[in-house]
């Protein structure tokens, strides 16, 4: 049987203005609604990395609504890029890819707000580069980065959503500092295993997986949805997503009580 989605309950009562109307589409869902429009369309969400899971969150975030798009990024395009960063052409090579991706954004929807930042996020400038931040989306690729980024959230209590990819495999966690675990609550990978798509490898459509799995999260948080803090396992081989408990850890010396 075919599910027709419900357009009927959008009532001449709820006629959209202008700028609404091209998301009545998700508004007819019953957890979006207009209100969760509204929410979604004054939401600000930054971005760190717009490469492979950033830059198809980006898109994602940008078509649905979001109102304000945060993109930071220190890189320039490469040829190498092309065959995984949805947001980049051919013409794009060797342009900042902040510049690149607001051009195709803006392109893409006239209502987006975007700040660009053409840096690499450190703890010296990251309060900074994420002032105002309803939520962050990590699209980065190295622990180090991602470390910073937990830091940083749980310090300034602003949720966060982990993505990595690598071979056909992703892993998606959300954050919401006093609510859920961190990335430290689980402890840290040994030395050395610290894997990148460079030197493993990756499948394109699993970084389109990860981001989609990812932008629901974040949908989610924004839309007060319950969101829970476990690990979720994407995997492109055996077709299978695998939720991975992850509970707060007191002793964590991030956010653990004994951490204050
Ligand atoms: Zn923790």
């Amino acid at each position: 049987m075919v599910m027709l989605l419900p357009f009927s309950r959008l009532s001449m009562e709820d006629k959209l203005p202008m700028n609404i109307n091209r998301y009545r589409g998700q508004i007819a869902l019953e957890e979006i609604s207009m209100e969760g429009q509204k929410k979604l369309s004054s939401a600000h969400v930054s971005i760190v990395g717009i490469g492979g899971t950033g830059s198809s969150a980006a898109e994602l975030f940008s078509r649905i609504g979001i109102g304000t798009l945060t993109l930071i990024d220190p890189d320039v395009v490469a040829e190498s890029d092309l065959h995984r960063q949805v947001l980049y052409s051919e013409s794009d090579v060797g342009t900042p890819k902040v510049d690149a991706a607001s051009n195709r954004l803006r392109a893409e929807n006239g209502d987006l707000t975007i700040l660009k930042f053409r840096n690499r996020l450190d703890e010296s400038n990251a309060e900074r580069l994420l002032l105002g931040s309803d939520i962050i989306y990590d699209g980065t690729d190295n622990f180090e980065s991602r470390d910073t980024l937990n830091r940083v959230a749980v310090r300034t209590k602003t949720p966060l959503v982990m993505t990595s990819a690598v071979d056909y495999y992703g892993q998606v966690k959300a954050i919401i500092p006093g609510v859920t675990s961190c990335l430290a609550c689980i402890g840290y990978p040994e030395e050395g295993e610290n894997i990148s798509c460079s030197t493993m490898g990756i499948f394109p459509p699993v970084l389109s997986f990860v981001a989609a799995f990812g932008v629901n999260l974040a949908v989610k948080i924004l839309l007060s949805l319950p969101v829970s803090g476990d690990y979720y396992h994407l995997d492109m081989k055996s077709l299978t997503v695998t939720k991975i408990t992850a509970r707060i850890n007191e002793r964590c010396p991030v956010c653990g009580s004994q951490s204050h």
